[in-house]
């Protein structure tokens, strides 16, 4: 599947400094910023800061560098935010049946509290 990249999308206007953002962690490859509607105590988004769309488009088109930065980025936001111990749950919503909002690549990182079972059993 090809990608096209919608460089007016709201992370892509946060990653210009466009739009203000409340920043957890920023390294060459990746910015991490709290959710403006938190779903839990520890609610923060980790992006690249590549023009990916989602986790397919990333992982085909990104450099080793980019792939390795995000994935480090991800795992020191958990430490910073004291949830790597009791645990958290870490999402990418994707496409139309993954219902994602916003079309470039985040990962959810929610904590803080005991979050439930994940989803309901298909009915
Ligand atoms: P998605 O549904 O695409 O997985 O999640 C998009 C997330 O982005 C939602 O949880 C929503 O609250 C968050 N969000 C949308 N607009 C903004 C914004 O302008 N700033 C921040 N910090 N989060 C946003």
């Amino acid at each position: 599947m090809a990608y096209t990249y919608d460089d007016q999308n709201i992370f892509a206007k946060i990653l210009r400094g466009e739009i203000p953002n409340d920043t957890v962690y920023e390294s060459d490859h990746a910015l991490a910023f709290r959710d403006i509607s938190p779903a839990a105590p520890s609610h923060v988004l980790v992006i690249p800061k590549g023009p990916y769309v989602s986790m397919d488009h990333f992982t085909q088109e990104a450099s080793d560098a980019e792939l390795i930065g995000f994935m480090r980025a991800i795992g020191e936001v958990c430490r910073l935010e004291g949830v790597s111990e009791k645990g958290f749950r870490a999402i990418a919503n994707t496409g139309e049946h993954g219902v994602q909002e916003v079309p470039h690549l985040h990962i959810h990182i929610i904590g803080g509290r005991p979050l439930g079972r994940m989803l309901s059993p298909a009915t």
